[in-house]
């Protein structure tokens, strides 16, 4: 069988445990057979960070700059746990959190629907994505707690030397307590920007919200640069893919995704996202069922899954027992990277073994083969449930 070439490589950044072992299977017997892979190979397993100081990392996040795509398995963040665990000298930052500070990149998570799982909001029809603003606001913000009565204020002090200027937060009558947040117009540009570049590429409109009623300058400079960027950057572009713009309220954008159909961007402040992002997940059916993309305002995508390296079935798979986990996300995470490799290198036939992966791949599912994930809130039933394997192998079989 002649297998689909490709041009240029993806970089490919493998991970630990239960997805490092699925991951393996799912290049084996769903990519190998049809395509001619080429990638540039990363090992982020734990130990291999540990060995390189971390410099694997670095490097990775630099072959996906230079490469413009990466597709990423699920890694351990190391803890004082895993330190006992693997026996390791030292305690290195998130993977994830890395390549994110080094690629500037917006995360999105858009949830994989099955005509068989049904989200808890009736009206949902299409998936909702979330873009979670990933920078400041409380996240990097000064508390105090106030112990008496006093005056409370923000003092700006120029780095040029100029007049600090001060404004008064609260004359305290009693105890209570106080909080200093921050955010970047540059920081805000980027998010802005990674925003209109995803919802371009996947043809869905873009919703923003603040609350810049109330938060005049803070959310209202929120608001001046989207719409900055929107009018100024990507108006002709969103007008040719035939998607619009939306700013509202935030309390006006919770009522109407909850009372809508979907098939949008929800572009969110960095708090709003962190809740929303839980609430969209769990409406929609399983972790499992949620990819995650990091775009960087160049252009530069990198894909993943949006769970982690699922621990327990790991030990389970360890002591010999085939686990029933769900390698949906990760399947979809490689179907992301050789899609948008077959656009950035204009090979149809790539981009549309991608599309029929993911199609055999909801296929199965649908057909009522599925992990136990699934299984339990599938509607019917199924008759019986899979383990990773023998669902990898109903994929394949279908694709086949
Ligand atoms: P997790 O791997 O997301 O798993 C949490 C639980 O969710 C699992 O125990 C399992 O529930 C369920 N689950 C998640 N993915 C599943 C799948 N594909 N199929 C079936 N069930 C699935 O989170 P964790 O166990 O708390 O974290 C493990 C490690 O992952 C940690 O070291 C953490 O640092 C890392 N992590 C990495 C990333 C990343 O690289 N992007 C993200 C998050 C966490 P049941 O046990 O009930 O079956
Ligand atoms: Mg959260």
């Amino acid at each position: 069988m002649n297998r689909i070439q490709m041009q240029n490589a993806i970089a490919e950044l493998d991970g630990d445990e239960m997805t490092r072992v699925l991951w393996a299977v799912v290049k084996e017997k769903l990519i190998l057979p049809f395509v001619d892979l080429k990638v540039e190979y990363y090992d982020l397993g734990l130990l291999n960070r540990e060995a390189t100081n971390d410099e694997v990392t670095v490097q990775s996040a630099e072959a996906i700059q230079r490469l413009g795509v990466g597709v990423k398995c699920a890694t351990i963040t190391s803890n004082a746990a895993r330190k006992t665990e693997y026996n390791l000298k030292n305690l290195f930052p998130s993977p994830n959190a890395t390549i994110r500070a080094i690629l500037d990149g917006t995360v999105f998570r858009k949830p994989i629907s099955v005509s068989c799982i049904q989200p808890t909001v009736s009206s949902w029809k299409k998936p909702i994505i979330i873009g979670r603003h990933a920078y400041g606001d409380v996240y990097k913000a000064a508390e105090l707690l106030i112990p008496a009565a006093g005056k409370v204020e923000l003092v700006y002090t120029p780095a040029n030397g100029s007049e600090p200027q001060r404004i008064t937060v609260a004359d305290m009558k009693g105890p209570g307590i106080v909080q200093g947040m921050h955010n970047l117009d540059e920081s805000i540009y980027s998010f802005a920007r990674a925003c209109f570049i995803y919802a371009i590429k996947e043809k869905v409109p873009v919703w923003f919200a603040t609350k810049d009623t109330i938060s005049k300058t803070y959310d209202g400079r929120f608001k001046a640069i989207f719409e900055a960027v929107y009018e100024n950057e990507y108006k002709d572009q969103c007008a040719a893919a035939g998607i619009s713009y939306f700013y509202t309220l935030i309390d006006d954008a919770v009522s109407r995704v909850v009372n809508g159909e979907g098939g949008f961007l929800w572009a969110c402040k960095n708090y709003d996202g962190d809740v929303q992002s839980d609430m969209i997940a769990s409406a929609s059916g399983s972790l499992a069922m949620m990819t995650s993309v990091l775009v960087s305002p160049s252009g530069v995508f990198e894909y993943e899954a949006a769970h982690g390296t699922v621990q327990q079935h790991y030990y389970r798979w360890q002591k010999g027992e085939k686990t029933s986990t769900n390698p949906i996300a990760l399947i979809f995470a490689w179907t992301g990277a050789l899609a948008k490799r077959a656009e950035l290198d204009k090979l149809p036939e790539l981009a549309a073994f991608a599309q029929k992966l993911e199609a055999a791949t909801l296929a199965t599912v649908e057909a009522g083969e599925m992990t136990g994930d699934l299984a339990r809130i599938a509607q019917p039933a199924p008759a019986k449930i899979l383990n990773s394997w023998d669902f990898i192998d109903a994929i394949a079989n279908r694709l086949g």
